[in-house]
């Protein structure tokens, strides 16, 4: 199938480390956006990100939650943050069988951040809103990525077409043009 440049929102938020006081007003609020009914009740173990606190330190690390992996990976990473060790897979996004983090508490299903796509009236997510620290930053920009034209979309467009135009007028059309080749 032939690839088409196709303009894509990419949405990134920036973490700064250093601004992070480790409120978990992050934490309440994506809790609370995601439960059901919509902030009926909030727990920040059902959150998308989670801070990562070590107040003695003074080190706050907000990490989102990203894909789910079905089995935990060989290697390990190790941080060392102003001199302290932290557990391997502090800092790991994926929800993993090897830990409690980004799991539903209930029902154990894996949580995701979903940079709140789930309520279209949000101009910004809820955790970005929530930081006054102003250590969640969103941003968007529009990159031009090449996407393959599935047979879906062939379909649809031929039978666009087709609506519009009758079908014998499209295999006419189609069998001309590929004479032409
Ligand atoms: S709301 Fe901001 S300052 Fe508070 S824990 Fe989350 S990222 Fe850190
Ligand atoms: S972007 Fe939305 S879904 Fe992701 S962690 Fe923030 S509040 Fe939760």
């Amino acid at each position: 199938m032939k690839a088409e440049k196709k303009k894509k929102i990419i949405k990134t938020i920036k973490i700064d480390v250093d601004k992070c006081n480790g409120c978990q007003a992050c934490e309440v609020i994506c809790s609370a956006l995601h439960a059901t009914p919509k902030y009926s009740s909030n727990n920040p173990a059902r959150a998308r990100i989670r801070v990562i606190r070590d107040p003695l330190a003074d080190v706050y690390v907000p990490v989102f939650a990203g894909e789910y992996t079905a089995a935990e990976c060989a290697g390990r990473d190790k941080y060392t943050i102003d001199g302290k060790e932290y557990d391997e897979c502090a800092f790991c996004r994926a929800s993993c069988p090897s830990r409690d983090f980004f799991k539903e508490p209930d029902s154990g299903l894996p949580l995701k951040c979903d940079m709140c796509e789930s309520d279209p009236s949000l101009t910004e997510p809820m955790c970005v809103q929530w930081c006054l620290a102003d250590a969640l930053v969103y941003e968007e920009r529009e990159e031009d990525v090449e996407e393959d034209v599935t047979q879906e979309d062939i379909e649809l467009g031929l039978e666009a077409l087709a609506n519009a135009h009758g079908w014998q007028k499209v295999m006419d059309t189609v069998a001309r043009m590929s004479k032409k080749d």
